[in-house]
């Protein structure tokens, strides 16, 4: 029995350690609170975009999305949003709407609370500075939460967003690599009947000026393949909405 136990107790701990990485880190979790992903409304895509403003791409990507007329969310580091105030009117002033991606983009599953709160309240603070707008919207830099990370931005009156259609365009030099794979995931997603949210990343939080071209070229090529065929949305068209995947 004790060895059995003991075995079985390991295994309990393994899957104990397991779920809460996956809880902490996996976008579709909801063991450590609810998030915004997206909605059964299949054929619904909202790009989203990560880390900047970048001055290096964020005015170039706002030429491409005002050529297809399509509005897209900018998830924006408060302390690049603080050095380039006149780039997040421009993002602001084209329409599209403009979330909180914490000031420094530290790892919110291994802050304390004060230091989540910092980051999410100077970060929501200086965006609304600027804009003149109230931020409504917040999502954690690698997806990383823990239960507090959640609370704390609903206290801000931040909903947490997370994504379902992403891949690693920070680190792919090919535009067109990038886009297939988002395509691929779409697709799917749509044929199970939910919208997209997809990510992709405008800036860099290590390099302030990122060369982020392939991941235009692939917001480009997705633009050009679904604005005929799909509807592109920002994501508070789907605040409040019908359950996600995780809660169906
Ligand atoms: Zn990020």
């Amino acid at each position: 029995m004790a060895p059995l136990g003991w075995i079985a107790g390991l295994g309990l701990a393994g899957l104990a350690a397991g779920g809460c990485a996956y809880a902490a880190m996996w976008p579709g979790s909801r063991l450590f609170g609810d998030t915004l992903i997206a909605p059964r409304r299949p054929g619904q895509l909202a790009l989203t975009f990560d880390d900047g403003p970048n001055l290096a791409c964020t005015p170039q990507l706002l030429e491409t999305l005002a050529s297809h007329e399509v509005c897209a969310t900018f998830f924006l580091l408060g302390s690049r949003a603080e050095a380039e105030p006149a780039l997040v009117r421009r993002i602001a002033a084209a329409g599209h709407l403009i979330g909180n991606h914490s000031w420094s983009h530290p790892n919110l599953a291994l802050s304390g609370r004060t230091r989540i709160r910092e980051e999410l309240q100077r970060t929501r603070d200086a965006l609304q500075q600027i804009t003149g707008n109230p931020v409504r919207y917040f999502r954690p830099p690698f997806g990383a939460r823990r239960p507090a990370t959640l609370t704390l931005a609903r206290e801000l009156g931040m909903v947490p967003v997370l994504w379902n259609a992403m891949t690693s365009d920070w680190s792919d030099p090919s535009g067109e690599r990038i886009a297939e794979r988002l395509i691929s995931r779409i697709d799917r997603i749509t044929r199970q009947g939910w919208a997209a949210n997809i990510v992709l990343h405008d800036g860099g939080h290590l390099d302030p000026r990122a060369n982020r071209g392939p991941s235009l070229t692939a917001a480009g090529l997705l633009l050009a393949r679904f604005k005929p065929i799909h509807r592109f949305v920002t994501v508070d068209a789907w605040d409040q909405q019908e359950p996600s995947p995780a809660r169906a």
